[in-house]
């Protein structure tokens, strides 16, 4: 038997449960089908578990400062049956309010299984054959097991098991250094494992421009984590107890051997066990389903939303790509992905805010580019909260003024690079940055600051290669 909605939500990530209250709003049937946990990665194995360890570790790193501060306090130690249970707390009460807001949808019909596609119009849920004109994708994605020597013969980590143990590990390896991997890295440095992190490129988080990478680096090195860039080869082999992992690098010893594992080297769309072979929906050579401007699959009545469709990799692009399909659909908006201004954060301490293009990417596109920057120790309020590492910089369009890209990495960065956003989205330019009065004192109060200083200045990248 065949049940009919006027529209189906596989997946229940960051878009599909918002997606199904407008359109239960508008008077629709929805089925909504979730094979695992309601909230998808952000609630249950990304965003929120980590920023919530994010927070338990910057409380460890800050009571052990607290003498920097005059607060005296004694020697400190971690609880890591109370730091779990703290995260698992939060995921699981995003999960549950999820859910219960999901169940109160007049016309929603919660379903539980596997959806497979068996043509553009039908999905598979176990016994039960799902029937729309209608069908919203939105099934993200999972860590990618390389496949590297080894790996099949020892004992791993991924993001999702890790945040499952209250184990502090004695030596933490993690492989890939990357925007999860380098949070990670530093949580467990400041819970007090021993940490290594193995990245095959030369530096850490290589779409950073390379002063960023840098300072990341100079940062979690300070806190004693250890580094390997440039890792080739890397093999894995059981040790007594413990995991071996072979570098391979240039410098340095050719291996080492941790307590536990994480791999961290990227993730991979959950479209590979959906049945889109038997629709006309087209994917790109890794999964991911490929979509128009307005997230529309080449088969219509098919959109794609979140992490599967490969045009973001956040909580806010798929929820923007819901709001994108939304008011497309309900409201005859004429809503864009293109229209978007990229944007992210990487929550190691200080966090790094993110806008635009790096400055890399703008000297690429062959525009004369000006660039404002400004150490945080020239940061009133970085300095007041003794809170000084990392720097500020913007890069502007020389010919037109606009503001091309920005990066905060300090205290605050996260907040203060919405400063910047802002301004761009709203079509503004560095003049209505440098015009704008902010608040005092705050991180964000320098950003007009560095947008009325702004200099022709040399490629730095190339610079820092010459020998
Ligand atoms: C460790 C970590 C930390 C992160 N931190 C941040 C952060 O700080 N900020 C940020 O913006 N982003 C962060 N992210 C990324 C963010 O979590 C994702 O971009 C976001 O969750 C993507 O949402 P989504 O809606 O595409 O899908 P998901 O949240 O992945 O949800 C997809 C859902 O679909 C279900 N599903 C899959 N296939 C099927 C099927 N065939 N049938 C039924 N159900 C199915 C899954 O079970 C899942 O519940 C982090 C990710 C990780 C891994």
């Amino acid at each position: 038997m065949t049940d009919n909605f006027d529209a189906i939500v596989i997946g229940t990530g960051q878009a599909g449960p918002s997606l199904a209250g407008r359109l239960t709003d508008a008077g629709m049937t929805v089925a909504v089908v979730e094979r695992h946990l309601i909230g998808g990665t952000c609630v249950n194995t990304g965003c929120k578990p980590t920023k919530t360890l994010v927070a338990s570790a910057y409380a460890a790193h800050q009571a052990r400062r607290g003498a920097d501060y005059g607060v005296i306090t004694g020697s400190v130690s971690i609880d890591m049956a109370r730091v779990h249970a703290r995260s698992q707390k939060i995921s699981v009460d995003g999960r549950t309010s999820n859910e219960a807001w999901l169940r109160s949808m007049a016309g929603c019909s919660l379903i539980f299984g596997h959806a497979r596609f068996e043509s553009d119009r039908t999905v598979r849920v176990g016994d039960e054959l799902l029937e729309a004109d209608r069908i919203f994708i939105n099934v993200g994605g999972r860590a990618v097991v390389p496949d590297m020597p080894g790996v099949g013969e020892v004992p791993f980590f991924t993001n999702s098991s890790l945040l499952e143990t209250d184990v502090l590990p004695e030596h933490l390896v993690v492989v890939g250094g990357s925007y999860i991997g380098l949070e990670f890295a530093q949580i467990y440095a400041r819970f007090g494992a021993r940490v290594t992190v193995i990245e095959k490129g030369p530096r850490l988080i290589g779409r950073e421009d390379a002063e960023v990478s840098d300072a990341v680096r100079s940062i979690l090195e300070a806190e004693g984590i250890a580094i390997r860039t440039g890792a080739e080869c890397i093999n894995f082999a059981h040790h007594p107890n413990s995991v071996a992992v072979g570098l391979d690098c240039s410098e340095g010893e050719p291996k080492t051997v941790g307590s536990h594992l994480l791999l961290a080297v990227g993730r991979r769309p959950n479209t590979d066990d959906l049945g889109l072979e038997k629709t006309g929906i087209e994917t790109d050579e890794r999964g991911y389903i490929q979509v128009n401007d307005r997230l529309e699959t080449s088969v219509p009545g098919i959109w794609a939303l979140g992490d599967c469709n490969g045009r973001g990799a956040f909580t806010h692009t798929a929820y923007n790509d819901f709001e994108i399909v939304a008011e497309n659909l309900l409201d005859g908006a004429d809503r864009k992905v293109s229209d978007r201004v990229p944007c992210y954060a990487l929550y190691v301490d200080p966090p790094l805010g993110r806008v635009g293009m790096t400055e890399a990417e703008a000297r690429a596109t062959a525009r004369r580019i000006l660039v404002g920057r400004r150490p945080m120790t020239q940061v009133g309020r970085a300095v007041e909260k003794d809170e000084p590492l990392g720097f500020m910089k913007i890069v502007v369009d020389a010919d037109t003024d606009a503001i091309l890209g920005a990066a905060i990495l300090g205290t605050s960065g996260d907040e203060a690079i919405h400063t910047v956003l802002d301004i761009m989205a709203a079509g503004g330019n560095a003049a209505t940055l440098r015009q704008t009065m902010h608040i005092h004192p705050t991180v964000s109060e320098l950003v007009p600051t560095i947008a009325g200083a702004l200099t022709v200045c040399e490629d730095r990248e190339q610079e820092r290669s010459r020998p």
